[in-house]
């Protein structure tokens, strides 16, 4: 990337969409459900039938407010707008949103490497249904025919907008990241970009490095996993600075992410505020929280990932902690396992003990390690640390108790870990040799005294329960 010797800076900016996990839609009491049979989800409000009118759903509000709070935002008063657009996704002809009276306004995410992004806004508006085209490789140009899902229609969603402060697409990533943290830890959304509880349009325009004008924009629309926003912004980017590099111009456009061949093509040009025919809905009245409620409100949402990751932190008396740590940290947090590592420090257990285990073993299948028992884990903890168990044979318990639940005694006992047999003695070995590399290489190269060395790691791994010479035959054996 080259402008006149200095480079190119991207720009990013990013829209995320969340829906809202209340029971019924924003303005009906339709049920809000993902994968429900087409269209039994409806009723007059949200089909948009003559005479039908509009009752705002107080939780959805509640949740939206959640959002803002977490994000630093100023909760302000606000108003609904309808958005005016004829799609058959939209049977209203209109979609309720907010335009220039927004719930939520002027907030900052902190991402993990302690940069801050702006947040413009966060406001409320309804989804729209959804539209299948058949035939034709789901494409609408070759479709047969349409089928469209009203299910969807008048589901609440909060529309989070950045500020432009976004510099790489890695950036991008790590925001979107912990965005999805934030809301899964308010309650107010899932954040599961697979099932499109949360979507992503990403803005990215690039400048001359070290230039402060922004360049102009295009718009890429409904990306649905990390992996794809940060493919479609690199794309985005080498393809911006190509045009320029060639004397072209950048083209304000709305382009879609073709996840197949790695590219985006244009859809349409960029509409336009005015395009959309904003005016205030006249079935609606403004929204105002008063400071009570929004006091309540701030009260009601636990503690954030960043704030979670600092005890996490302090529980292993490491700040900064190492990389690996803060890895297994991140990843423990992104996946609602905090509280088996501090219930483990509680308890009096290792703590990195505790945080590697969940980091490594308990993550794999986050919904079963949050319903595994706490003090089941802390025991099997024990184990490991008092040396009843092998570090494999901990591992292999871990994943039986996550699997069918039990008490590490006894799956110990039935897997007859205890006895030590000549099963569970090859896997020690195995372990202390792959934790001893240089002297296994100095053993396997004749260094033939390093048994001793090996059999004491063996007996201090196993509680002494291991026999030397079988160690020892183990060792020739794995020589070869
Ligand atoms: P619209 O609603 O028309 O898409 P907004 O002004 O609300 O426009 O901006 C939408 C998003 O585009 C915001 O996230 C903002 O940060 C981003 N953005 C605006 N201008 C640029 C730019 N030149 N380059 C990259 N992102 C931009
Ligand atoms: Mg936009
Ligand atoms: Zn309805």
């Amino acid at each position: 990337m080259n402008a006149g010797g200095k480079g190119w800076e991207p720009v990013i900016g990013l829209e995320v969409h969340c829906e809202l996990k209340t029971e019924t839609k924003l303005f009906c009491g339709c049920r809000n459900a993902f994968g429900d049979e087409p269209n039994t989800n409806v009723c007059p409000v949200c089909l948009g039938l003559p005479g039908s009118l509009p009752v705002l759903n107080t939780r959805a509000v509640e949740y939206a407010m959640r959002i803002g709070l977490a994000l630093h935002c100023e909760v302000r008063p606000s108003i609904f707008h309808r958005k005016n657009y004829f799609y058959p996704d939209m049977p209203k002809d209109y979609q309720v949103s907010q335009y220039d009276a927004p719930i939520n306004v002027s907030g900052w995410l902190e991402l993990p490497d302690a940069s801050r992004v702006r947040i413009e806004r966060a406001h409320m508006e309804e989804d729209t249904g959804k539209t299948s085209h058949i035939g034709g490789g789901g494409r609408i140009h070759d479709a047969d025919h349409a089928l469209v899902d009203y299910n969807r229609a008048g589901v609440p969603l909060v529309e989070i907008v950045s500020a432009p402060d976004i510099g790489s697409s890695a950036q991008a990533r790590l925001y979107a990241s912990e965005l999805r943290g934030i809301l899964v830890a308010t309650g107010a959304s899932d954040g599961r970009m697979e099932e499109g509880s949360m979507r992503v349009d990403a803005n990215v325009s690039v400048r001359p490095a070290g230039t402060f004008e922004l360049g102009t924009r295009c718009e890429i629309k409904n990306l649905n996993s990390l992996r794809s926003l940060g493919r479609a912004i690199e794309y985005e980017i080498e393809r911006q600075v190509g045009l320029l590099e060639s004397g072209d111009k950048v083209v304000q456009q709305t382009r879609h992410w073709n996840e197949d061949e790695g590219v985006t093509v244009a859809l349409r040009s960029k509409e336009e505020a005015f395009d959309y025919r904003y005016f205030p809905e006249p079935d609606l009245v403004p929204v105002v929280p008063d400071a009570g409620w929004q006091a309540e409100v701030a009260a009601s949402i636990g503690p954030m990932p960043a704030d979670r990751r600092d005890k996490l932190a302090s529980l292993l008396g490491l700040e900064p902690p190492t990389r690996a740590r803060a890895d297994q940290i991140a990843t423990v947090v992104e996946h609602g396992l905090d509280g088996l590592v501090s219930a483990a420090a509680d308890a009096g257990v290792d703590v990195a003990l505790a945080l590697a285990r969940t980091a490594n073993e308990a993550s794999a299948d986050p919904d079963a390690a949050r319903r595994l028992d706490v003090a089941g884990f802390i025991g099997l903890l024990r184990m490991e640390q008092d040396r009843k168990l092998s570090a494999t044979q901990a591992k292999t318990v871990l994943a039986d108790m996550l699997e069918n639940g039990g008490d590490p005694v006894e799956i110990a006992k039935r897997r007859g870990f205890e006895a030590l047999d000549a099963g569970s003695l090859a896997a020690v070995v195995a372990e202390v040799v792959a934790d001893h590399p240089d002297e296994w290489q100095r053993y396997v190269g004749g260094e033939d005294k390093l048994v001793g060395f090996f059999t004491m790691h063996v007996m201090r791994a196993t509680n002494n329960r291991a026999n030397g010479k079988e160690v020892a035959a183990e060792l020739r054996r794995l020589r070869g």
